[in-house]
């Protein structure tokens, strides 16, 4: 009894709904919403991150050092 009440979220954010957002991060591409193959493209530093691009935009808003790309967007990200 008392693992379930531990196991509970505050009734704003049900567990359900906290695992379906992240699964659905895992497998979205974060700039298109593409699915499929992803890779994880990442800087070294946030400071790297001059926010010339909307992928550079995103991961500072987002204050992340990765960010889930399809192929297409880690393409132009690397033919800049
Ligand atoms: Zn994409």
């Amino acid at each position: 009894m008392n693992n379930m009440n531990m196991d509970k979220l505050p009734n704003a954010y049900p567990t359900t709904t906290v695992s379906l957002i992240n699964r659905l991060k895992a497998e979205k591409c974060e700039m298109c919403g593409a699915t499929g193959k992803l890779t994880m493209h990442h800087v070294r530093k946030l400071k790297d991150l001059k926010g010339k691009t909307a992928l550079e935009k995103r991961m500072i808003a987002r204050k992340r050092k990765t960010i889930a790309l399809c192929g297409n967007c880690l393409k132009s990200t690397h033919q800049r």
